[in-house]
């Protein structure tokens, strides 16, 4: 069968490279079959080894570039440890904000068969690098010594990171002071093969706007070794800290966070601002990573909600109730459904820390909750969704379609997901007027975007 595809494993071909993946790989095509090659930007010639072929398309491994893209950018060798993370460190940030917006025009035509909805330029950054609040990053030992960092792509080795150029220098200061203490401590490194050994993450959370640091270990056992002289070196070296928390993970397993907690020290929540509304944030509840861009990305939620004072509003996937307690301030009333009974708890705190008192939470799934609201008769004039990355359950669809809220606002970490939805949604009775990409990830392949949907 290989004999009829038009290279073969091992070859190597001069390629130019038309497009990149969504996973930010060049496209270079040969007599229509796609190979896929990490590093190739649209435009560049390159020579390419092909390493892999299956019946539809392939992959290869860049050998030499002949003709480069004005929107390539060198990493050095020195500083490829500082880049975990960073799919498109290779591409200018005018570049990354090109290759995003079409990503998600591409991705809306195809899925979503949506041609002629207006996606606007990408909301960037001025200096996009530094940005994220938050690092969980792996331990392990090399040497003797305790290493964190970031797992080489395809592979379970750490590479030992002092500073990831994508997070904030305070989290950063964090990981690397914990990494330091617990090795002084000689505190094991969870070990994957064995089931051994103790630590398996740190965690770090900064709250950017108050200054205040929260910090989770993240071991196997129940048990954390040293704890009085990890939380006596901790408080005295990191003088920003606010919690410390214990999260026992004793599972084989590649998902980070168990779900019992202790607080070890310090408060159960750090607090931060988004605008004026202050929240309390707690160890198992998802924040939104880039705060400045956060800001955005709410802002523009709220321009597309259009909201006028009396409006009901429904904020399905609330987390700790952030969009749900923008929204308050103009909205008449405001219903926040959210699935980890921390987050509401969070979301409920942060209704009362802001004395907004027309914003209601529930624990839940949203397509079994505001399917149950419906019945009740609760009815939205406007529908706020913010689902993770696989889109919006088709229970919950429904349910917006009979409901007939005028306006539908989605807010989205995946476009091929937000595509499908929307396909739905325009089935039944919806028009997508705009879509505003928001660059929350600067360096990485992930795209925002925030869809503005209303009845026809
Ligand atoms: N709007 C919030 C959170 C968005 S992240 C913010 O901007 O901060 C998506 C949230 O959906 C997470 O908090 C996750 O816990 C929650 N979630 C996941 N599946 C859910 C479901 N089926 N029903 C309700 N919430 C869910």
């Amino acid at each position: 069968m290989s004999k009829t595809l038009p290279v073969q494993k091992n070859d190597y071909i001069d390629a130019e490279f038309t497009d990149l993946t969504h996973d930010g790989a060049g496209v270079a095509k040969v007599e229509g079959y796609p190979i896929f090659v990490p590093g190739g930007l649209p435009g560049e010639k390159a020579k390419i080894k092909v390493i892999k072929v299956n019946k539809g398309y392939g992959f290869g491994r860049l050998v030499e570039i002949l003709e480069r893209s004005h929107f390539r950018v060198e990493v050095s060798e020195e500083d490829a440890h500082k880049y975990g993370g960073c799919q498109l460190q290779h591409i200018s940030y005018e570049g990354q904000l090109e290759y995003k917006k079409s990503q998600v025009e591409q991705v809306l035509t195809r899925i979503g068969k949506l041609d002629n909805v207006k996606v606007h330029p990408v909301l960037g950054m001025e200096h996009p690098w530094h940005y994220r609040n938050k690092a969980q990053v792996p331990v392990g030992e090399k040497d003797g010594k305790l290493v964190a960092g970031f797992f080489k792509p395809r592979s379970h080795e750490i590479v030992d990171t002092d500073e990831s150029l994508i997070q904030l220098p305070e989290v950063n200061e964090a990981i690397q002071t914990v990494k330091e203490i617990c090795s002084e401590l000689g505190i094991k490194a969870y070990d994957e093969q064995t089931h051994k050994g103790d630590l398996r993450h740190i965690m770090a959370r900064y709250g950017k706007q108050t200054g205040e640091l929260m910090v989770v270990l993240i071991t196997r056992t129940a048990e954390l070794p040293q704890k009085n002289q990890l939380i006596e070196k901790m408080t005295a070296r990191l003088p920003k800290l606010k919690s410390i928390v214990h999260n026992i993970n004793s599972k084989r397993t590649n998902v980070i966070l168990g779900d019992k907690i202790n607080i070890l020290w310090g408060n159960e929540v750090i607090y931060d601002y988004i605008g004026n509304v202050k929240f309390a944030i707690s160890a198992l509840s998802f924040y939104q990573v880039n705060p400045d861009q956060t800001k955005v990305l709410y802002d523009k939620a709220l321009e597309y909600a259009g909201l006028s004072g009396g409006e009901t509003v429904i904020d399905a996937y609330c987390g700790i109730g952030t969009i749900s307690l923008f929204l308050a301030q103009k909205a008449g009333k405001v219903y926040g459904v959210e699935i980890v009974p921390e987050a509401i708890e969070d979301a409920k705190r942060n209704a009362a820390l802001n004395e907004i008192t027309n914003a209601k939470f529930a624990v839940g799934e949203a397509e079994t909750v505001i399917p149950k609201w419906y019945e009740d008769g609760v009815r939205a004039d406007v529908l706020v969704v913010d689902p993770p990355r696989k889109g919006c359950d088709e229970a919950l669809l429904k349910t917006i379609i009979e409901m007939k809220p005028k306006k539908v606002v989605y807010v989205s970490c995946n476009p091929a997901t937000l595509a499908r939805d929307l396909r739905i949604l325009e089935d039944g009775g919806y028009t997508t007027l705009e879509v505003q990409p928001v660059d929350m990830f600067p360096q990485t392949t992930h795209v925002e975007c925030v869809a503005k949907l209303v009845l026809r």
